[in-house]
């Protein structure tokens, strides 16, 4: 079992596979990212991912996360669903959805129940303009080609003042008659974003926003949760809100990360990394590696966010680009 000094036990593990994507979204892969990809041979190949994922589980993880960059750009994706389906963990993937055509048969083969596709907005030019890419087209009918084929989906958008915020509205309304469950998302600041304060649209105010036009009651969150769910009775679909910003939610965090180059997050915000891939290569047990990270966690936001988010200054943050992490 993975405890930490509070006694938080940790059982989720999110993996990037890869430091790239397809998409340009400022918020996550920013100009100054996209030129410090890392080189091939930083990158945890298949079997390591394997190798070091076992540990996790025989260390009591129980859910496992792909995530990157964009994991389906990674070319033997597919044989890394395949390794860790073996494993008896929940297996989900959080995707931009631009390529899961491509992926459905090994998908349902590795029995991955739950897809996260990003989206941030339902028109197309806005859309284009936030990913830098005209993808929209492709990202719905994959976000369809999901629900047909029984695939709980969640969609997650980042909800930015002055972007998408005037979109709310038409996401509840989706979950009118598709089994959709959304999920806004409060803007973070990482290295390279120009994250503002200001541009932070609130767990407040995402549903006053909502209030205003729909009745919804709340959901039970589950254990672990790092959503507040509700829905709208009568409505097929769900949404939530990731507040991190304005009311974080560590108190029972069970979530650890491992970035594309093997490198070891007890937390999204966390200054310092454990090195699990440069272990590994010399020889070494990693089990003390990953018991130690996970010892060492702090007890809110990496121990950087302090202050309440309005007065945070998101150029303060020691971190690597949400990118390079893997979201
Ligand atoms: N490429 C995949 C995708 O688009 O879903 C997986 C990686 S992405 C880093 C994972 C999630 O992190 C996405 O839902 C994305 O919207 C979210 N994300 C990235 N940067 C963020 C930020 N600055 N604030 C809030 N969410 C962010």
């Amino acid at each position: 079992m993975l405890k930490d000094s509070f006694n938080r036990i940790h059982d989720y593990l999110r993996i990037s596979l890869t430091d790239k994507c397809n998409l340009h979204c400022s918020y996550c892969n920013p100009v100054t990212a996209a030129l410090k990809h890392l080189p091939h041979a930083q990158l945890m190949t298949a079997p390591e991912i394997e190798t070091i994922a076992s540990t996790f589980v025989k260390l009591g993880v129980k859910k496992i996360r792909l995530t990157g960059g964009e994991p389906l750009v990674r070319k033997d994706a597919a044989e890394i669903i395949r390794r860790l389906s073996e494993f008896p963990v929940e297996l989900a993937i959080t995707t931009n959805g631009v390529f899961v055509h491509q992926f459905i048969d090994t998908f349902k083969q590795a029995s991955l129940q739950s897809v996260n596709v990003s989206l941030d907005s339902l028109n197309k030019e806005k859309c284009a303009t936030v990913a830098g890419r005209n993808v929209f087209d492709r990202v719905w009918k994959n976000t369809c080609l999901l629900l047909d084929n029984g695939f709980h989906v969640k969609v997650n958008m980042v909800v930015m003042k002055g972007v998408n915020t005037d979109e709310i509205l038409d996401f509840v309304e989706l979950t009118r008659d598709l089994p959709l469950h959304i999920r806004f998302i409060e803007f973070m600041p990482f290295t390279g974003n120009r994250w503002d304060s200001r541009q932070v649209i609130s767990y407040k105010e995402i549903l006053q926003i909502i209030s205003e036009e729909y009745d919804f009651i709340k959901l039970k969150d589950e254990l672990h949760d790092t959503s507040k769910k509700f829905m709208v009775p009568g409505f097929k679909g769900t949404f939530a809100v990731i507040s991190t910003m304005s009311l974080p939610f560590c108190g029972d965090c069970n979530r650890l990360r491992l970035t594309a180059d093997g490198k070891m997050k007890n937390c999204l915000f966390s200054k310092s990394e454990s090195d699990l891939l440069g272990a590994l290569r010399r020889g070494e047990d990693i089990e003390p590696v990953i018991r130690k990270c996970v010892w060492d966690k702090k007890e809110v936001q990496g121990g950087q966010i302090l202050t309440a988010y309005k007065k945070l200054d998101g150029m303060e943050l020691k971190n690597r680009s949400m990118i390079h992490i893997g979201g």
